[in-house]
């Protein structure tokens, strides 16, 4: 299928039905019943967030068959090492084959949940936990809020559900969650909703200014030189998307090495990229394995990126989308910059 405008229709919002379903299927679980929570590859701050916070919300329960995972190498990124529930967390093979119950956060689509898709259909129960308009709603429960600004407002709501209490440790994790998708309170998401949640996660005295300097403002003198290196060698490109422009760097593996850093520290550097004033999109591809590139697309309002992914293969948010790449930095660009005129926001 080439050239065809892939837009998702918005899912309705979750029924009373839904989360009765939610509901029963936790409280109905035996008292030795087993749950698996995960979340999508290369985690980030919701997807671990909302999983640990909720995991913890289980834990509180009185469920003490718990086990927390993620898909691909066994590496929680370094903002996320001080979250609670972090002992929840097991490598990906050592999480059970059939679960009684398992819970996903985060993940639009079962192609983000690696060599854990197999697991849905060996659950006897699942239920899915997210906020993306694209969702293919794969479980068997769907908690689907794309009004949502977080996965972790869904994973409040169950939690409230459930009559589980907020404490200081489920709140960080919700909190984190919260503030890293949002931006830390700045995007368009960030509605009187998310502050009147953050105000409720603040109240059970977790500290945000702590927090903050850990998430987003502590990084290792190698990482700061790396971004130098990758922000110096980006390109503006003024004409792409019908002339709302686009600037874009890349990141190879050779890069990650010579500097003694982690993949995860690109995440970071498409803030830096997306502030270019000239453009309206940004892109930073990064190198995963020869030929091949995870990209991580922005845009301010003017071009849906996430239709832009999902015809590349990716998904995401209308304004921030990604999707895995191959060639080189060159071809992914190309790709990307043929799509760009044809998901204009109207
Ligand atoms: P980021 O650029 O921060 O990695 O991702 C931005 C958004 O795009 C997130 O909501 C994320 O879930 C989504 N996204 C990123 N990469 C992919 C991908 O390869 N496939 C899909 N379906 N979504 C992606
Ligand atoms: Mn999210």
């Amino acid at each position: 299928m080439t050239g065809a405008v892939v837009t998702a229709a918005p899912p309705a919002a979750t029924t009373e039905a839904e989360w009765s379903a939610a509901v029963s299927a936790i409280r109905e679980l035996a008292p030795t019943g087993r749950v698996l929570l995960i979340c999508h590859v290369n985690p980030d701050g919701d997807a671990l967030g909302s999983m640990l916070g909720f995991a913890l919300g289980l834990r509180r329960l009185g469920v003490t068959q718990l086990q927390a995972t993620f898909p691909g190498p066994f590496e929680v990124p370094e903002p996320f090492r001080a979250l609670p529930g972090l002992d929840l967390l097991v490598p990906d093979q050592q999480a059970w084959a059939n679960p009684d119950l398992l819970l996903v956060f985060d993940v639009a689509a079962e192609s983000r949940l690696g060599a854990l898709v197999d697991r849905l259909p060996r659950a006897r129960a699942t239920v899915v936990l997210d906020h993306h308009a694209s969702n293919t709603r794969f479980g068997g429960v769907n908690l689907v809020d794309a009004t949502a600004a977080a996965t972790s407002v869904v994973a409040e709501e169950l939690l409230g559900r459930l009559d589980v209490p907020l404490d200081v440790e489920i709140a960080e994790c919700l909190y984190v969650a919260l503030a890293t998708d949002t931006g830390s309170f700045r995007f368009d998401m960030t509605t009187p909703r998310v502050h009147e949640m953050a105000a409720r996660l603040i109240a059970t005295g977790l500290r945000p200014g702590e927090i903050s300097r850990r998430v987003f403002d502590s990084r290792p003198f190698g990482a700061m030189k790396l971004s130098a290196e990758v922000v110096g060698r980006a390109q503006l490109d003024p004409t792409a998307a019908a002339g709302h422009g686009m600037v874009w760097t890349y990141a190879t593996l050779a890069d990650l090495e010579r500097h003694g850093q982690r993949p995860y520290v690109l995440d970071a550097l498409i803030d830096p990229v997306r502030s270019v004033a000239e453009v309206d999109v940004s892109m930073v591809v990064k190198e995963l394995a020869e030929r091949e590139w995870a990209v991580s697309l922005r845009s301010k309002g003017a071009v849906d990126v996430s239709a832009v992914a999902m015809a590349l293969g990716g998904g995401g948010h209308r304004l921030a989308a990604g999707f895995t790449g191959y060639g080189t930095p060159g071809d992914v660009v190309t790709a990307v910059r043929d799509q760009l005129g044809r998901h204009l926001i109207p």
